[in-house]
């Protein structure tokens, strides 16, 4: 624990293009070379923008994030924008979100939705946890998707059984949840876990059907999800695009934290990855090595203690 992180901020992938440069083409005649200096420096703050995974990386086994509140209160008393990003729906993260006293955009459904609270961008604008989310959907709707997925079943006999094919009590025993927390991830916008109750020959020509229908299947811990053809990565950087063009004179510095497959590409994309410890104390592979941190412990704890390094890094350059 005593191990200090090396945090070498390294952009491998660069939001500098949505950054307009703080110099202005022209120079007033009586501005001084000092003051031009001056102007860049502050035309060029740095933002912090922190992405993070919920399941096994801010929430523990228990759905509890309690080992991370010191790290929370601190990222909100900086007044960096946390931006939950993960497999839940939007009615699973909303409580969470409000839970977590979060007055910032949501990314749900694995990249399928966007929510984002009205006038968040309109300077000056009051927003709060209680502000209200507008939402916006890439890809099919979930109406689209069932139909899809029931024209395939119907023709190709596919066992596959969605959370739309099952009843609140029977989500409940499959995730753990209990029954009010089940019917909350079975309110979907743009995704359908479900599971595969068939060969492992099958299955690859379900995938290869639902290709072809312009959709993906997702493997996430004992669900099989289907997807749009989009991921947490693409709507992380739909979202960053936004901030920078509200914002042009700020340079902003995305760091992402996940633990899972599904967080890998969004991870690659950040300018810093966190990566958390699993409980098996593995950590999951990643295809960059510069800028990659890894939690010292799993879940919650491991997330604070590598915020809490990083505000460190922040502040001591
Ligand atoms: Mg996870």
């Amino acid at each position: 624990m005593s191990r200090r992180f090396r945090v070498p901020f390294i952009a491998t992938w660069s939001w500098h293009k949505y950054c307009v440069s703080p110099v202005k083409a022209h120079a007033g005649a009586a501005e001084t070379q000092l003051m031009g200096i001056a102007r860049r420096a502050v035309a060029m703050r740095t933002q912090l923008l922190i992405f993070t995974d919920l399941d096994g990386t801010l929430l523990d086994e228990r759905y509890s994030f309690d080992a991370a509140q010191d790290a929370l209160a601190e990222i909100r008393a900086r007044g960096i924008p946390l931006i939950l990003t993960s497999s839940k729906t939007l009615a699973e993260m909303r409580l969470l979100r409000r839970a977590m006293n979060l007055e910032h955009p949501l990314i749900f459904e694995n990249g399928a939705g966007l929510a984002l609270p009205e006038n968040y961008f309109r300077s000056g604008a009051e927003i709060g946890p209680e502000t209200p989310l507008r939402v916006e959907h890439f890809g099919p709707t979930y109406a689209e998707i069932r139909s899809t997925l029931n024209r395939l079943r119907e023709r190709r006999g596919f066992p596959f059984r969605g959370f739309g094919d099952m009843s609140a009590r029977e989500v409940a025993a499959l995730t753990g949840l209990d029954e009010i927390a089940a019917q909350r991830a079975r309110q979907r916008h743009g995704s359908e876990p479900g599971v595969w109750e068939g060969s492992e020959a099958i299955r690859r020509d379900f995938v290869a059907e639902l290709e072809r229908a312009g959709l993906r299947a997702v493997s996430g811990g004992r669900f099989l999800h289907i997807m749009p053809r989009v991921d947490k990565a693409e709507t992380m950087r739909e979202l960053v695009g936004r901030f920078a063009a509200a914002q042009p004179d700020v340079r902003f510095r995305i760091i992402a934290a996940g633990d899972s497959p599904n967080d890998a590409e969004m991870l690659q994309l950040a300018d810093l990855a966190v990566v958390i410890q699993r409980p098996d104390a593995s950590w999951m592979p990643l295809k960059r090595r510069e800028g990659v941190i890894r939690s010292p412990l799993p879940g919650p704890a491991g997330w604070q203690a590598c915020i809490h390094r990083l505000l460190e890094e922040q502040e001591t350059p």
